[in-house]
C-alpha cells in the first residue's frame, strides 16, 4: 500500500505554509528512524512519526494504521489546482482545507471547496488560528483536553465559530460538518479540527484523522503494484544549477527507474524520452534551502515525490502526466495520455469564448466550470492573454462571445471589440461574464425598446395653437410617458390623427420630450379646430405588433408608462376587441 498523497488548500495566509511547516517539524523532533524526508515538492510524513506524536489520539482514528505515511504535496503557487490533476481527476486522494477560524470561508476557501466537491476528493477542514481567538490561552498539548480547560467564555466563543463554519458549509454546498469528535462516521460529514501552526496545537490530531480517513476509506486505491510501470504528475518545471532543467515531479504508481523509457502528456502530441538521472534531497533537508543538496538515485517507488532529469526537445508543463512503459507501449501510452488532455486544450473554429490559465489544472478546473455553466469555448490555452486571442475573440459573430475569460494571467495588448475579464479566482470569471451578459441584454433591450413607439399621453394646451395647418403647430403637455419625433398620435377614440413631426421646447427642436415637459409640436395632417382641439388628450398610437414587443420588454417600461399602455389597450379595443390578442 503507497502513502496517501494530501494536498493542503485554502484561502492565502490563512496557514496552509505554517501548518505544513508545523507537520516537517513535529515529524522531524519525533527523532524517528527515517523521521521526515522532505522530498521534492511533497514532504513524507512516517506513519512512525504520526503514531509517535499522537499516541493517545489512536482510538479517534478506530481503525488500525498500516499505510506507509502520508505524502504531503508542498507546491508553492496554487497548489489546488497544480494537485488536483491527473488521471483524468485527481493527484490528491485526500485535502485539507486551512480556514482561519476567526475569518471564516474567503473566496478561495470557497472556490477550493468548489473543486474538491467537483473531484469528489475528501477532506477535513483544519480551522487555524486558534491562539487568536480573544482569550485563548494553550495550556494543554492535546487538543480536546486545551479546549477543555478554557474558560466557558472562550469555550463558547470557539464553538460559535465553529458552528459559523458548519453553517456556511451547509449552506454555500449543502455538505455537513462537525468538530472532529462529534463525527462518527467520516464519509457522511467532514471532520472540522480546530488548530494553532504556531503553537503547535491540533495538529497530531490532524494528521491522526487524515491517516484514519484515508486508511479506512482509501484502502482499495492505495494498493499499488510497486514492481509496475511509474505513473506521475510534473508538479514544477525547474532550471537546477548544474542539472539543467528538472522537473519535480510525484509518482503515485509504479516505480520509476534511471534508463526508463517515458512518455508526457504534451498540449499537442506526447513528449516520449527517457529518465537520464533521478534525484532525491538528503533526508530532513530543507528543500528550497539554496544549500540543499540532492542525492542521486537509480529508482524510486511510489508515492513520492522525485526531480527527473531527462533529454527534452519540447517544453513539458507542470501538471502535466507521465507514465514509464516497454518499447513496445509507447504508442499506446501516448493515446491514452494525450486522451486525458484532449478536453483542456480546446482548439475548434466553432464559435465560442477564449479561455486561457496560468496552468494545466487551472485550465482544467476553468474549462469544466465552463462547460458546467453550457459556456462555449472556441480556444482553451496555457499562458497570457495574446493580441491572437483578442483577435480570435473579436472575430466572434455573436457579441456574447467576444470574450477573453483568463485565470491568473495578464494582458498583452489592448482590446477593441472583445470583453476582457481576468482574475485569480476562477469562480469569478464565469460570475463576471455572466454579470456582464445580463448588462450588454439589458442595454440592448433598452435600445430596441426605444425603436418601438412607447406608451405616452398628451393635453393640447390653452393659447397654444401656433398654426392652424400645413402642418399643424400647437403647444402641448407630456401628461406620462415620453414622445419623439416621428411617433403617431392619436385621440382619445382611438381615430389615428396625424404623426409628430418634430419636437421644440423654446423654439429649439429636440428629439424627444418626457412627462411633464410642455412643448410644442408639429403635426401634418390636420387642422386646428376640425381634428383637434384646446385641452384635448392624445395619445401616442401604437401599433398590434409594437405592443407584442412592449409586453415581452415589459421590464424596461416605468409604471407609469405601463398604466397608460393600458389606457391606450382600452381604446383600441373599443374599435376592435381582439386588437393585440
Ligand atoms: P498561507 O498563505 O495560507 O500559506 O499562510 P501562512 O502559513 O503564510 O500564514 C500567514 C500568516 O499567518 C503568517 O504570518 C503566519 O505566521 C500566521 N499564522 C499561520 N498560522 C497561525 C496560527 O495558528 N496562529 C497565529 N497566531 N498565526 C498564524
Amino acid at each position: 500500500m503507497r502513502s496517501p498523497i494530501v494536498s493542503v488548500l485554502g484561502h492565502v495566509d490563512h496557514g496552509k505554509t505554517s501548518i505544513l511547516d508545523c507537520i516537517r517539524r513535529s515529524s522531524v523532533t519525533s527523532g524517528e528512524s527515517g523521521g521526515i524526508t522532505q522530498s521534492i515538492g511533497a514532504s513524507i510524513v512516517p506513519i512512525e512519526s504520526i503514531k509517535k506524536n499522537s499516541e493517545n489520539l489512536l482510538s479517534l482514528t478506530k481503525t488500525k494504521l498500516d499505510i506507509p505515511g502520508l505524502l504531503f504535496i508542498d507546491t508553492p503557487g496554487h497548489a489546488a489546482f497544480s494537485s488536483m490533476r491527473s488521471r483524468g481527476g485527481n493527484l490528491a486522494d485526500i485535502a485539507v482545507l486551512v480556514v482561519d477560524i476567526n475569518e471564516g470561508f474567503k473566496p478561495q476557501t470557497i472556490e477550493a471547496v468548489e473543486i474538491l466537491k467537483s473531484f469528489k476528493t475528501p477532506f477535513i477542514i483544519a480551522a487555524n488560528k486558534l491562539d487568536l481567538v480573544p482569550g485563548y490561552r494553550k495550556v494543554d498539548d492535546l487538543l480536546l483536553s486545551d479546549l477543555g480547560k478554557q474558560s466557558s467564555n472562550v469555550r463558547e466563543s470557539v464553538d460559535t465559530k465553529l458552528y459559523e463554519l458548519v453553517g456556511k458549509i451547509h449552506e454555500k454546498f449543502s455538505l455537513n460538518a462537525d468538530r472532529f469528535d462529534r463525527v462518527d462516521d467520516y464519509t457522511k460529514k467532514i471532520a472540522i479540527i480546530p488548530c494553532s501552526a504556531v503553537q503547535n496545537l491540533g495538529v497530531s490530531e490532524l494528521l491522526i484523522i487524515v491517516s484514519g480517513m484515508a486508511q479506512k476509506f482509501l484502502e482499495d486505491s492505495l494498493k499499488i503494484d510497486v514492481k509496475g510501470f511509474a505513473k506521475g504528475t510534473v508538479l514544477e518545471v525547474k532550471e537546477e544549477k548544474g542539472l539543467g532543467n528538472s522537473l519535480n515531479s510525484i509518482i503515485y504508481d509504479g516505480t520509476l527507474k534511471v534508463n526508463d523509457c517515458i512518455v508526457f502528456a504534451g498540449i499537442e502530441k506526447a513528449i516520449v524520452t527517457k529518465v537520464r538521472a533521478l534525484f532525491l534531497p538528503q533526508e530532513l533537508s530543507e528543500m528550497r534551502d539554496k544549500k540543499t543538496k540532492f542525492k542521486s538515485v537509480k529508482e524510486v517507488h511510489a508515492a513520492a515525490g522525485v526531480k527527473i532529469v531527462c533529454p527534452l526537445q519540447e517544453q513539458v508543463l507542470s501538471g502535466m502526466a507521465f507514465e514509464t512503459c516497454n518499447k513496445e507501449s509507447i504508442n499506446e501510452v501516448s493515446n491514452k495520455l494525450q486522451e486525458q488532455v484532449s478536453d483542456i486544450f480546446i482548439n475548434t473554429d466553432s464559435d465560442g469564448i477564449i479561455a486561457k490559465a496560468d496552468s494545466i489544472g487551472g485550465l482544467e478546473a476553468l474549462v469544466k466550470l465552463l462547460k458546467e455553466h453550457n459556456i462555449k469555448i472556441r480556444k482553451a490555452s496555457i499562458g497570457n492573454i495574446t493580441k491572437k486571442d483578442i483577435i480570435d475573440a473579436e472575430s466572434s459573430k455573436n457579441s456574447f462571445l467576444r470574450v477573453v475569460l483568463g485565470f491568473n494571467v495578464s494582458l498583452d495588448g489592448t482590446p477593441e471589440k472583445a470583453k476582457i475579464i481576468t482574475s485569480d479566482i476562477i469562480y469569478r470569471l464565469i460570475e463576471d461574464y455572466e454579470a456582464w451578459i445580463k448588462d450588454v441584454k439589458k442595454e440592448l433591450e433598452e435600445k430596441e425598446v426605444d425603436k418601438l413607439v412607447r406608451p405616452a399621453k398628451l393635453e393640447i394646451l390653452q393659447n397654444c395653437i401656433f398654426r392652424q395647418s400645413n402642418p399643424c403647430i400647437f403647444g402641448v403637455e407630456v401628461l406620462s410617458g415620453k414622445i419623439k419625433s416621428g411617433i403617431p398620435v392619436m385621440n382619445k377614440n382611438g381615430d389615428r390623427l396625424s404623426v409628430i413631426k418634430s419636437i421644440n421646447i423654446e423654439n429649439k427642436a429636440v428629439s424627444y420630450a418626457e412627462k411633464g415637459k410642455q412643448v410644442a409640436i408639429s403635426c401634418p395632417g390636420i387642422t386646428a379646430g376640425r381634428q383637434i382641439n384646446e385641452q384635448d388628450i392624445l395619445y401616442s398610437s401604437i401599433s398590434e405588433s409594437d405592443f407584442r414587443e412592449l409586453k415581452r420588454l415589459k421590464e424596461y417600461l416605468s409604471n407609469d408608462e405601463i398604466s397608460i399602455l393600458k389606457e391606450i389597450v382600452e381604446i383600441k379595443r373599443r374599435k376592435n376587441p381582439v386588437w393585440g390578442i
